[in-house]
């Protein structure tokens, strides 16, 4: 049994918040070149270098890349053969993310969704632990805007609606966004398993660095017609026109009841932030 302090966890994610709220996925800038060199109206050119410009002097000066620094959501996966000591890891999580924001000067957004009284701290983090192999601890974070947030959409799809079911749906949510969700985005889609299971799947494909593929080849597939696809709807670079609406799309897929077929869509904006760390 490997024994593992809390204060580390704390310390680790506290600096990873630090970091992912300033600067984005690693991925970003070379999607952004990418899409430059491709697209052709001169706003969504135009907008694209401002998006560019912006990442470097949120690099160069080290401040946040959006205002929105959004809500903390924190993935730990826990080796079974890990025993944690010190205080309550949900605890020592919060305490980082409060550590965090306050000494980043991020925007503190959470609040009661009844009140709407803010709780001053962005806490409490949404936190999902799960129990793997092995004596490691991988942990994911990722801020995530209310802008995208809001835009993303869930649907019981049928059966006998299939994958074209879902093609519709994604481009149908999409279409519906507009500009609302500060693109060019990046789609994180779960499909199949069960109501909550393709919510969660769709937030976990987020994680995965910008652009990168499934590793399951027909999954890979459909991840780049989506892409392409979405990209012919002309909503552009902060809705205003364009060839670039998304950089990527990122699917996870999971066994379903043959009744069913859930499908859920996280939008995220072009502020793709995320940082993981393995302990
Ligand atoms: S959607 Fe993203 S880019 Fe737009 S305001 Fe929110 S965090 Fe910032």
């Amino acid at each position: 049994m490997r024994i593992v302090d809390v204060k580390l966890i704390e310390e680790a994610i506290y600096e990873m918040f630090l970091t992912c709220c300033v600067h984005p996925d690693r991925a970003l800038s070379g999607r952004i070149q990418d899409a430059l060199a491709v697209e052709k109206s001169p706003i969504a050119q135009s907008i694209l270098k401002q998006i560019q410009k912006n990442i470097e002097i949120a690099d160069q000066n080290n401040v946040p890349l959006c205002q929105d620094t959004g809500m903390a959501v924190v993935f730990i996966d826990i080796g079974q053969e890990v025993s944690l000591k010190g205080e309550y890891i949900n605890d020592a999580i919060n305490n980082a993310v409060r550590r965090a924001y306050q000494d980043g000067y991020f925007r503190k957004s959470v609040l009661s969704p009844i009140t709407r009284i803010n709780t001053e701290d962005n806490t409490p983090a949404v936190i999902h632990t799960r129990i793997i192999k092995g004596d490691k601890i991988i942990i994911r974070v990722a801020p995530k805007g209310f802008g995208s947030e809001n835009m993303s959409r869930i649907k019981m799809i049928t059966p006998a609606q299939g994958i074209e079911g879902i093609y519709e749906f994604v481009l149908e949510t999409v279409k519906n966004a507009g500009g609302n969700p500060c693109p060019p985005i990046t789609l994180g889609i779960g499909i199949g398993g069960t109501f909550e299971l393709c919510a969660l799947n769709a937030k976990r494909a987020l994680l995965r660095s910008l652009g990168e593929s499934s590793e399951d080849e027909d999954i890979a597939v459909i991840e780049k017609k989506l892409l392409n696809d979405i990209n012919k709807l002309g909503i552009g670079p902060m809705g205003m026109g364009g060839s670039t609406t998304a950089l990527a799309v990122h699917i996870i897929s999971a066994p379903t009841h043959l009744a069913g077929l859930p499908c859920a869509i996280n939008v995220q904006c072009h502020s793709v932030r995320h940082e993981s760390r393995t302990i």
